[in-house]
């Protein structure tokens, strides 16, 4: 039987080369721990914001700005990138990242807790085509709601690390007690994503599991 592990690193060897760079950022990110999307993950992004060509695009958690560059070298030539970090190591980085790659003006860095950002945005009547969330797992379900008013019909949410690992699927016995708020969190967004009456959603295991809801 083919395993999956075997899949996915055929799937590896199919990728292309990546920009230089986001070659670069991306070797400084693993020398400093600093969790970025996966190739496979990047892949699939980079084709939904090909589909949708969104005009405005938030992200919720930036790091140093991979997967913001990532969607930005995709995006329409009159669109512009809004995204949130909290981590004031990680913003400096990635502000110096946007600016080098020459993104300095289309991708905006909110500093700070995106759920105000986010709460904020949904009271001004803010809206954006494309959302993807990345940041603060067990803060998801919470957030949902807001993400929600964010999106005009047609707009797209996209969640990365839904499957966290594979562990989704067990049983929340089986999950160390640290772990057990992201776990049921995880969990109860996913269900939230399926049974919302205005939106439909994929659970894609990509990655480390990527959703994809589309308001209607
Ligand atoms: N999207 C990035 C990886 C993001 S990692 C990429 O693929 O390149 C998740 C980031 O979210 C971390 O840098 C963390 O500091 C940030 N984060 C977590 N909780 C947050 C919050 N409540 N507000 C803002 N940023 C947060
Ligand atoms: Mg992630």
């Amino acid at each position: 039987m083919i395993t999956e592990e075997k899949l996915v690193k055929f799937i590896h060897s199919l990728e292309p080369d990546r920009s230089p760079a986001l070659e670069k950022i991306r070797r400084e990110a693993s020398a400093a721990a600093v969790p970025i999307i996966r190739d496979e993950t990047a892949a699939l992004l980079k084709c939904f914001i090909r589909m949708k060509k969104p005009k405005r695009i938030l992200e919720i958690g930036t790091a140093v700005g991979y997967s913001a560059l990532t969607m930005a070298e995709c995006m329409p030539s009159d669109g512009a990138l809004w995204t949130i970090e909290n981590y004031p190591e990680r913003i400096m980085r990635a502000r110096r990242n946007f600016t080098e790659t020459g993104y300095g003006s289309r991708i905006h860095l909110l500093e700070g807790d995106a759920g105000g950002w986010i709460r904020s945005y949904a009271e001004q009547g803010e809206k954006f085509d494309l959302i993807f969330l990345d940041a603060a797992k067990a803060q998801y379900p919470l957030w949902l709601p807001e993400l929600l008013r964010l999106l005009p019909a047609g707009g797209v949410l996209l969640s990365d690390n839904v499957l966290q690992g594979g562990s989704i699927a067990e049983s929340r016995f089986q999950i160390e007690r640290r772990e057990r708020t992201i776990h049921s969190r995880m969990r109860e967004y996913l269900f939230r994503l399926k049974h919302e009456e205005g939106l439909e959603s994929a659970v894609i295991p990509i990655g480390d599991g990527l959703s994809v809801s589309v308001k209607k």
